[in-house]
């Protein structure tokens, strides 16, 4: 599958392109390749060409593409809705989860995360538009939920992700994630040290980077559509 060999090449030139224009450090930007959906052997073709974040959202799938790729020095993030029967197996396979909006979900994860494991790194996952169906916790609890995390010994709350709505127009776009940004300024205003903005898909990511993303959740540009 050369393409993914070709597309991978793009979409590093792309972010470094968008960083030169809104004057980044493509240094603080982390690209997460998305590969919920596809399948182990694309993972190990992307991991031959040096990249090692994954990002993955059905637990199952998950679990069985990290039997067949043990040998390897992964570091998976999860990046999908939480349901608190999957705490357990979310706090033991992966070393961030992406998606937390709501403290008992946290206390689950802090609970189960192995004690000697290093700290679980967490995003709270915000509901920028009021979108409901996406969940996330609503920016007016976003800060009184990020102080009650930082107390959780086994999770190290990192920053915030969001999953806007779609729009095409790149002004709309940064709009939303300049709301997610004046958030994360707000909650570090209370004296939290959030370091991370967890934005940016295949469709908007150079929006993204304009407004200080740093992990880049890419999928279907890199991989193709999804064989799931
Ligand atoms: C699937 C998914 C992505 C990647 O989406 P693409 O449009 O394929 O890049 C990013 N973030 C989350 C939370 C996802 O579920």
């Amino acid at each position: 599958m050369p393409t993914l060999n070709i597309r991978y090449t793009e979409i590093n030139q792309r972010i470094n392109d968008a960083c030169k224009h809104y004057e980044r450090n493509p240094d603080n930007i982390c690209l997460l390749a998305v590969s919920k959906g596809q399948h182990y052997s694309a993972i190990k073709q992307l991991y031959a060409l040096g990249q090692r974040q994954f990002g993955e959202s059905y637990l199952n799938e998950t679990l069985e593409k990290q039997s067949q790729l043990a040998k390897l020095n992964i570091e998976w993030h999860y990046i999908g809705r939480i349901q608190s029967n999957k705490t357990a197996d979310i706090a033991q396979h992966f070393a961030w989860v992406h998606s937390v909006d709501r403290l008992k979900i946290a206390n689950r994860l802090n609970d189960q995360r192995d004690n000697d494991a290093p700290a679980l790194n967490i995003c709270l996952q915000v509901n920028i538009n009021q979108e409901n169906s996406k969940g996330g916790v609503n920016e007016s609890d976003a800060v009184a939920l990020a102080k009650e995390i930082t107390q959780l010994p086994n999770l190290r709350l990192r920053g915030l992700m969001a999953l806007p709505q779609r729009e095409s127009d790149i002004s709309k776009q940064r709009e939303h994630f300049a709301c997610l940004r004046h958030l994360r300024d707000e909650i570090n205003a209370h004296g939290l040290q959030l370091d991370t903005l967890s934005m940016g898909m295949s469709n908007d990511f150079t929006a993204a980077i304009a407004e200080h993303s740093t992990h880049l959740r890419i999928g279907s540009a890199l991989f193709g559509p999804r064989q799931t």
